[in-house]
């Protein structure tokens, strides 16, 4: 059996598979993406992005691409707390992004994306076994009823909650299965339901409106994303796990919710073309890989963690692993890596997906059922509405509450860069389009001569900016590596210690 080579094999084309080749390859490394569906899937996931990777998005130049507005991207003036509204007007630097874009959709993008880089994407190779050496990975490919092997210098596991990369590298996946079950489809509501800009007036009931909605036996959730076929859901607590036979269906849906709100929805089967939403989790999982990192084999997205998908945080976890690990392991590759760098993916991104198994699982329980819950909500609400409460909040469900610790105790080290605009018009995020690192020298240049050792891997860009830092050294993630306000002998030193920390000897 012949056997092929790559640098990088990535078991999985979804979102966070995708997203680390599009990385990979900007940054000269050509990955293998192996998907064992046939073709990209329809299957109705994700309606949309939140928090900080689209800003991540903004820096590669995919904002509008990926459907963003005109102009830079804007906070959000607002989002969910287990179906609590929160408000985020004037706070101050609201780190809170949301983006609109269906699952299927983001994925033909990065797939088209990674192809246009040069990335070979190969849809129906399912990878089947994995062994993991000293130098190097061997894999074994299935394909139209063959198999073939491959030796992978890294293997990324990028192939889900249920990620056989991650069991096959005996990696644990330590956690929670809430006894909880949700369901939820697109639907047809006829049309007198509408309460424009409200909800569904549901006969025997009343106003269901749009969001989700606590009741004493269970949440109800009306999304109108698609004003032709709505998102129904429902959520009930105390559920056995396992319980649930043969596929989801409407009636499923229609019983589930009458449980919850005591009367009949007249739901009707989506009438336009699919594929429609039809969905019943049996089970919620709050689950979190104990390593991220095994040797040659890496987790990535849903197959380092899983949550529930209440308020949307699982891409914003999961993209942002892909933009952190794909620029180190691109230094590893190109030969110019620290030994520790790769080590730092884990010790950065983990504390993140454990901020987001702690808000997703406090949102479930803010969710349950019961009087106490009740009186829990309404002193949440009260505190909801102190300012210090709402900037915690919007922090933590953005994704930009967990500092890096990055060795520069600058204000602004640790963290992903502030909006920046340079005297010339240039924004900071416009810089990262190539995903290089860039050393933004505000000092005249004296930064420039301090960091000449590293020009073959750090873009330098002189310019002025009034009231700004005398220089930045952002990494190709947008996170900012070190800083100084104003540049003297002793910052040239740290300059460079945090050059040779981030992008090896000059
Ligand atoms: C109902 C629902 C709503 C959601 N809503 C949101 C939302 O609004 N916002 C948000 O950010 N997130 C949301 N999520 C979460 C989001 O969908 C996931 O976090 C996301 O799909 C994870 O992407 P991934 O690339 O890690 O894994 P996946 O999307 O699961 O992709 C894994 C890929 O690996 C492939 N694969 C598996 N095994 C193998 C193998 N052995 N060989 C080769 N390929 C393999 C699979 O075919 C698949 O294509 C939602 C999830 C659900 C279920």
């Amino acid at each position: 059996m012949t056997v092929e080579s790559a640098d990088v094999v990535i078991a999985g084309a979804g979102p966070n598979g995708l997203m680390l080749a599009c990385e990979l390859a900007l940054a000269g490394v050509r990955p293998v993406v192996l998907d064992r569906l046939p073709a990209p899937s329809d299957e109705p996931k994700a309606n949309g992005l939140v928090g900080q990777v689209i800003r991540q998005l903004d820096m590669r130049g995919l904002y509008h691409a990926f459907g963003g507005d005109e102009g830079p991207p804007t906070p959000a003036y607002g989002w969910m707390f287990a179906g609590v509204s929160l408000n985020f007007l004037g706070i101050e630097n609201n780190p809170m992004y949301a983006l609109l874009i269906q699952q299927p959709r983001l994925v033909r993008l990065l797939e088209k994306r990674a192809r246009d880089l040069g990335v070979d994407v190969r849809w129906g190779h399912a990878l089947t076994a994995l062994h993991a050496g000293e130098q190097n990975v061997a894999l074994t490919v299935a394909t139209e009823g063959r198999a073939y092997r491959m030796d992978a210098t890294y293997l990324v596991g990028a192939d889900g909650g249920r990620s056989m990369v991650r069991k096959s590298a005996g990696i644990g996946f330590p956690g929670a299965t809430s006894p909880i079950v949700s369901r939820i489809a697109h639907v047809h509501l006829p049309e007198e339901l509408l309460v424009a800009g409200r909800g569904y007036e549901i006969p025997g009931f009343g106003l269901l409106p749009f969001g989700h909605n606590r009741f004493t036996d269970g949440t109800v959730i009306a999304f109108p994303l698609d004003p032709t076929r709505p998102l129904l859901g429902s959520v009930e607590y105390g559920w056995t796990v396992g319980s649930a036979e043969g596929p989801m269906s409407l009636d499923e849906l229609r019983d589930s919710l009458r449980r919850i709100i005591g009367a009949d929805v007249p739901l009707q089967p989506p009438k336009g073309p699919g594929p429609h939403a039809l969905r019943r989790i049996d089970g919620i999982n709050s689950r979190q890989a104990d390593r991220y990192r095994a040797g040659r084999v890496l987790l990535v997205g849903d197959s380092a963690h899983v949550h529930s998908p209440m308020g949307g945080p699982g891409l914003n976890l999961g993209m942002q692993d892909a933009v952190n690990l794909g620029w180190k392991l691109a230094g590893v590759l190109n030969g110019w890596a620290a030994a520790d760098l790769l080590d730092t993916y884990e010790s950065e991104r983990y504390p993140v997906g454990q901020r987001v198994m702690m808000h997703s699982q406090a949102q479930l329980a803010l969710a349950a059922p019961g009087p106490e819950v009740a009186a829990l909500r309404e002193l949440f609400g009260e505190l909801v509405g102190k300012p210090d409460v709402t900037t915690h909040l919007a922090g933590l469900l953005a994704g930009s509450d967990v500092r890096y610790d990055v060795g520069d105790d600058h204000r602004l080290s640790g963290l992903m860069v502030p909006e920046l605009v340079l005297d010339d018009g240039r924004r900071a995020a416009e810089l990262l389009h190539d995903a290089r690192p860039v050393l933004l020298d505000l000092s005249g240049g004296a930064a420039e001569v301090a960091a000449a050792g590293w020009a073959d891997r750090v873009s330098v860009v002189t310019a002025s900016m009034a009231d700004g830092p005398a220089a930045l050294l952002i990494r190709p993630d947008g996170y900012v590596a070190w800083a100084a306000d104003t540049f003297g002998a002793d910052d040239a030193a740290t300059l460079r210690a945090a050059l040779t920390r981030w992008f090896g000897d000059g």
